[in-house]
């Protein structure tokens, strides 16, 4: 099948280099709380990460923790407040007009509501033409043939029939299975990947993740998927990233962080996934207290230290906590591994194993 040339790839690329390199990364908002009251969200605190070629980062936590803020950020959807975010080494706040542009064709998005992100007026072939026709990409048989391909990819078949019919008529896993096929319309080098699975059937979850890792295994695109499961996570990533309340508290390969967490936090995302064995149906699985704080009133020393099983106080309330490296390509944000401490092991590891 015919491939369309993607005219903005750079030839001479350094593989070494991180495709993505946020740096610093500040993102506030301006919340109304009152009639003329305003304050600041702080949705990001000074994360730094990177992203290579051809690799799936994972970047877990819950509600509110800037996952999704991140992703954003990293497509350059988002003004940064402080930090930057680098592209193949080109600052995005240096990107305007053509350049700008032409940065679109190569970092594309999956949203995470498949009915919200598809046009209900346009024929699926229409919402696959509609990028390339955006970015004038080939000629009407190009297209055509792009898009069949496309369709055929995402195992919408059968082609002809799939082509021309409404979103209304099909699933929401096959409209999120449209939505990877339109995001991977102009052959992009990055996906910002935000819960892609979320709001999909669960016997439609594996189906869309393995496609996922086939589409970037055959296209070698690089993935940031944002996700609040961290088993699913576990599965479809090299390298784990664990985000609370705008920071990174925790990273590392993904296998390591899931047998071996280190931060509470991290422990307490591993505790919470279901277990499928009908045995464990009564086990106790410990919960964490209480909400996450609001990113208005980010809680001094340790942001995790109000919900934290093991906080250690007159420390965790009082000290900041920077990310430190505590192993091979391990990073964890927490007093207990301060000092010389990394080497220690975990205090607890309470689900070793994560069922597939
Ligand atoms: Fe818990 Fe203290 Fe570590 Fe924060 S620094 S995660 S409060 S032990």
């Amino acid at each position: 099948m015919k491939q369309v040339h993607n005219p903005v790839r750079e030839p001479g690329t350094d593989p070494a280099r991180p495709l993505v390199q946020v740096d610093s990364l500040d993102v506030t908002f301006s919340a109304r709380t009152g009639l003329l009251r305003f304050e600041q969200a702080r949705a990001l605190r000074g994360v730094s990460l990177e992203v290579f070629r051809g690799e799936t980062v994972a970047v877990v936590g819950e509600s509110g923790s800037g996952k999704t803020t991140l992703g954003r950020a990293s497509i350059g959807q988002l003004k940064p407040s402080g930090g930057r975010v680098l592209f193949d080494g080109t600052d995005l706040a240096t990107l305007g007009g053509q350049r700008r542009k032409a940065f679109r064709r190569r970092a594309q998005a999956i949203y995470q509501d498949p009915f919200a992100s598809i046009d209900p007026y346009m024929t699926l072939a229409e919402t696959l033409a509609e990028p390339l026709e955006i970015h004038g990409v080939g000629n009407r048989t190009e297209r055509r043939e792009r898009i069949e391909q496309a369709l055929a990819e995402v195992r919408l078949t059968p082609v002809t029939e799939m082509a021309n019919a409404w979103p209304h008529m099909i699933s929401g896993g096959q409209r999120q299975r449209l939505g990877i096929a339109r995001a991977l319309m102009l052959q992009p080098e990055y996906l910002f990947a935000d819960e892609p699975v979320s709001m999909v059937d669960a016997s439609s979850r594996a189906e869309i993740l393995h496609l996922l890792g086939e589409l970037q295994a055959r296209h070698g695109v690089s993935i940031l998927y944002v996700t609040h499961d961290i088993a699913t996570a576990r599965h479809s990533a090299r390298r784990i990233v664990v985000m609370y309340l705008g920071e990174i508290v925790e990273e590392g390969p993904a296998a390591d962080v899931v047998a071996s967490p280190r931060h509470p936090y991290t422990k307490a995302l591993i505790a919470s996934v279901p277990e499928p064995n009908p045995a464990n149906r009564h086990a106790h699985r410990p919960v964490l207290p209480g909400e996450p704080p609001s990113p208005m009133h980010v809680p001094a020393g340790c942001a995790f230290h109000p919900r934290c099983p093991e906080a250690i106080p007159g420390v965790c309330d009082r000290q900041p906590v920077a990310l430190e490296t505590t192993g091979p390509q391990r990073r964890v944000a927490c007093h207990l591994y301060a000092d010389g401490a990394a080497e220690s092991p975990p205090k607890r590891d309470p689900r070793p194993d994560i069922p597939a």
